[in-house]
């Protein structure tokens, strides 16, 4: 039997780098062979049936099927993921891919409301993933590669559950949940409209990312921040339309080669009151560079703002976002950035422990981690 895909060049060298995934889809990480296998027990049917072709299919979905929007490619996803015990199946191999990718601290995002189609109640479903996850830390650890893996519980823009997503959240510990996430369309559904909730989790001491400066700009990350007290921003990418370059605001599009032709000086970089705001409450920027280069928000990674925020003096950090459709992982994620920008290993150490800092879990398994492993791996 063919070993299983796990989106890794175990090749590079980087690969036993420690990391840390904040940015990570469960439902974008699963294996096509995984997909396959569990789409024929649920019952759906797929574009493709062979692990090579549904992976192509899954990569060039943009350009595949034309017009369609990208929730329906997570409706594939989800829709083989509405039992419990298809949901722990996922959960368990995504931590041996967590351990293949040589990172030793996660939190995988994942939205209940989008798997309950099936009956499963939404603390059942996050039971499933939590014990999935734990079957998954287990099995890794006994091979030697122990990984810390915790959940967070996005709610959907456009749904209407928020509240049940924070009470499912405030379980806490007892289920693996370190925080809450706000995901899916962005434009046209503003954080606010999910104000309360989040207030409500900040009450309860329930931590907070919100995924935003995607398909917005950056007056979207401004009201994740004020409205739902985001202490994360997932993406952020279009912060850099807050920061002019060479006394010229410009679009994500040209910023990159704007900033290039000033020389890539630091110096050039005059930031707004909310790329100002990022910087100064050192809030973290979880960047997902593939992700965004296949069409999210640049047409090519050269084009990919992470450079130029993190010249800016912004906290950045490197995640996959959705491992399946991007083909890629965290080791991956580091490759494109040396490749593409010239990373230094000194910038990608700074990457991985602002991604530890900026983690929810609890903080002295924080801390054990960096000091236990984080340290000497990047010496
Ligand atoms: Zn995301």
């Amino acid at each position: 039997m063919s070993r299983p895909t796990t989106w890794i060049d175990e090749n590079d060298p980087l690969v036993t780098r420690p990391k840390v995934a904040l940015h990570d889809h469960l439902d974008g990480s699963l294996r096509p062979e995984t997909l396959i296998e569990l789409a024929v027990d649920a019952r759906v049917t797929l574009p493709r049936t062979q692990p090579r072709e549904l992976q192509y299919w899954l990569r060039n979905f943009g350009t595949v099927e034309p017009g369609r929007d990208w929730e329906d490619l997570f409706g594939l996803s989800t829709s083989v993921m509405q039992t419990a015990a298809h949901l722990r199946r996922v959960a368990r191999e995504y931590v041996h891919t967590l351990a293949a990718d040589g990172v030793v601290y996660a939190e995988t995002r994942w939205a209940p409301e989008k798997h309950l189609a099936g009956g499963l109640r939404m603390d059942d479903a996050v039971d499933a993933v939590w014990a999935g996850l734990g079957q998954g830390m287990s099995d890794v650890r006994e091979l030697g590669h122990p990984v810390e893996v915790r959940q967070i519980l996005s709610i959907m823009r456009t749904g209407t559950v928020g509240h049940e997503v924070v009470d499912a959240a405030s379980r806490g510990a007892d289920v693996g949940v370190v925080g809450i996430d706000l995901a899916g369309h962005e434009e046209g559904h503003p954080a606010r409209d999910h104000a309360d909730a989040f207030h409500r989790a900040e009450m309860l001491g329930i931590r907070r990312t919100v995924h935003a400066g995607e398909a917005d700009g950056a007056a979207s990350i401004a009201d994740a921040l004020a409205t739902c007290a985001a202490e994360r921003i997932g993406h952020g990418a279009r912060l850099v339309e807050d920061i002019a370059v060479a006394g010229e605001a410009l679009d994500v599009h040209s910023a990159v080669a704007a900033w290039r032709a000033a020389g890539a000086d630091p110096a050039s970089l005059a930031l707004g009151d909310v790329a100002a705001h990022v910087r100064d409450a050192r809030i973290v920027l979880e960047v997902c560079p593939t992700s965004n280069s296949e069409g999210s928000v640049v047409a090519t990674l050269a084009q990919h703002p992470v450079a130029l925020l993190a010249a800016a003096g912004i906290r950045v950090s490197l995640h996959p976002d959705n491992r399946m459709l991007s083909e890629t992982s965290v080791t991956g994620e580091m490759r494109a950035v040396v490749r593409a920008f010239g990373w230094t290993h000194a910038q990608l150490r700074t990457s991985t422990f602002d991604a530890l800092d900026a983690a929810f879990g609890p903080g002295e398994l924080r801390e054990r981690i960096r000091a236990e492993v984080l340290v000497p791996g990047w010496d």
